[in-house]
């Protein structure tokens, strides 16, 4: 007979391994593979010419997942990247912009708002970022997942020690369809007792922070606040 824990996915062993840590896991385990993806991507599949022409669609990836490539190793693949972008944009930019720069003359305002849709048709994106994309199907990934497995009891209990899920993640559980409502209210309770858990650790540390108390005093209220940031707002995501 096989063994049952065998039979259970990566994303199974992942959730239960994220929700021994701080934090939301599914933020912990979308950051992860986000990261993992542009290592890969930026490695081995740089060339690829339908990734490329997606990114140029989407006039470069978002200002969060922009951010991530500023400390990549392979600068190299950063240039070839950006350079579509940009020579993408500029290539628009040249069909109406005259090549030298003129002072307007009456009736100029006309040819000079055409312009500027062309321009504006030039630097917005497309599409969207492909990352945001990438991160959207893992976070989908992993929450079907987390709901078809919360009545495991070694899922359920992982689930009830953990942080719980930040609000853009509970958001986007509720908006998946086909949960089971029997796992989706478990769950429900689940992140409810968590929340209330947080709320009393906060309301704990505003009757604490008073002029008068000493902050050596503070127990595991002391950090909350920075606890509620996250659960609050989640992972900050490239949408835009
Ligand atoms: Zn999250
Ligand atoms: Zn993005």
């Amino acid at each position: 007979m096989s063994d049952p824990m065998q039979a259970k996915s990566s994303a199974y062993h992942e959730l239960i391994e994220a929700m021994s840590q701080p934090g939301c896991p599914i933020c912990r385990l979308v950051d992860r593979a986000v990261r993992q993806y542009v290592d890969v991507f930026f490695y081995e599949n740089v060339t690829n010419v339908e990734r490329r022409a997606e990114i140029r669609e989407a006039r470069g990836y978002c200002s969060v997942h922009g951010a991530l490539l500023a400390g990549h190793a392979r600068m190299l693949s950063v240039a070839i990247i950006q350079h579509d972008v940009i020579n993408d944009v500029l290539r628009e930019v040249d069909r109406v912009l005259p090549q030298t720069h003129t002072h307007c003359r009456p009736l100029d305002h006309l040819i000079g708002m055409s312009m500027r849709r062309t321009v504006l048709d030039a630097v917005k994106p497309k599409r969207v970022c492909p990352l945001c994309e990438y991160e959207r199907d893992q976070e989908g990934m992993l929450l079907h997942a987390l709901a078809n497995e919360i009545h495991d009891e070694v899922m359920h209990q992982a689930f009830a020690r953990s942080s719980g899920l930040c609000l853009p993640h509970l958001e986007a559980l509720l908006q998946l369809r086909d949960v089971d409502p029997h796992h989706l209210r478990l769950l429900l309770h689940i992140e409810r007792d968590i929340l209330k858990a947080l709320k009393t650790d906060l309301e704990e540390y505003l009757a604490k922070s008073n002029g008068s108390y000493d902050y050596a005093g503070m127990g595991k209220e002391a950090d909350s606040p920075l606890r509620a940031i996250k659960l609050v707002s989640g992972r900050v995501l490239g949408r835009r």
